[in-house]
């Protein structure tokens, strides 16, 4: 389940990375995926490293009004995803989030779907800042479920 993408998560992901080409050449006026030009386009990259691309393509597909951001900036991202919630701390490299996915990802240290739409909803400048920082030094980043 987690390694086929549906045709629709494929068309997802094609379309990002279609436009994000198209961007490089020409940054201004071709829509969502390529605001930001460079920057959204770094972004993309190392949040594929992160999660691995079949997650990457699922972010694309969660709408935006799932989305609740709370806070987002250098030092703590605060948001809600449907029913589950997400707090990043920077300061002390703690990620703590709730869903099924992510009590897999606790072992193999990827992020899921629902942080890599958070991180595609912020500002980009923010959003690479955390990602930077994230796949810079993975190993010491802590991923915790919230206390019960
Ligand atoms: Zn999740």
């Amino acid at each position: 389940m987690l390694d086929k993408l549906t045709p629709a998560q494929e068309e997802a992901l094609r379309r990002a990375r279609t436009h994000l080409k198209q961007g490089q050449e020409k940054p201004v006026g071709l829509g969502e995926f390529t605001r930001g030009g460079e920057d959204r386009a770094k972004l993309v990259d190392l949040l594929g490293t992160l999660m691995g691309e079949t997650r990457l393509a699922r972010s694309f597909t969660i709408p935006d009004e799932d989305v609740k951001v709370k806070e987002a900036n250098s030092k703590v991202i605060s948001a809600q995803i449907r029913d589950y919630t997400l707090n990043m701390d920077k300061a002390s490299k703690t990620i703590t989030h709730d869903c099924g996915d992510w009590e897999r990802a606790i072992e193999t240290r990827q992020l899921c779907k629902h942080i890599g739409k958070v991180l595609l909803t912020i500002a980009e400048k923010t959003a690479l800042e955390w990602v930077t920082a994230i796949h810079e030094d993975l190993d010491s980043w802590k991923f915790q479920q919230p206390k019960k």
